[in-house]
């Protein structure tokens, strides 16, 4: 059954509750530098969309579904059965926890502006 919760789930749980946490909407009011945008090609990722709106997530949404029908996150934050999905969701989702795939670049632009400029002599 889905009672088996590794020990980091709970504290995770307690930071998408609290609004603290690795997704875009909070990298972005905490001016942290990650993309405040999703994977799959959202603009600003923010809880209502990891949980109720995300493509990528679409396997997992039945989990969701069951339990928060009314698609807020009062509810999902805010019961006993939507705490429970969440947690589920968190941990096979692993959703609001810091993603390696994520990781910083520099964007290619600045490469362009930094480049000299060719002399065509
Ligand atoms: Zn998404």
């Amino acid at each position: 059954m889905f009672h088996t919760l590794n020990r980091h789930t709970p504290g995770i749980v307690t930071q998408a509750r609290t609004g603290h946490g690795h997704f875009g909407e909070y990298y972005y009011t905490h001016n942290i530098r990650e993309p405040a945008t999703c994977p799959c090609g959202a603009e600003l990722q923010t809880r209502e969309h990891i949980v109720f709106e995300c493509q990528t997530d679409e396997q997992h949404w039945n989990i969701i579904d069951e339990r928060a029908s009314d698609y807020q996150l009062a509810t999902l934050f805010g019961t006993k059965a939507g705490i429970d999905a969440l947690a589920e969701f968190v941990k096979m989702r692993k959703a609001f926890q810091k993603q390696k795939a994520r990781a910083m670049r520099e964007p290619d632009e600045q490469k362009a502006i930094a480049k000299p400029q060719m002399s065509h002599a």
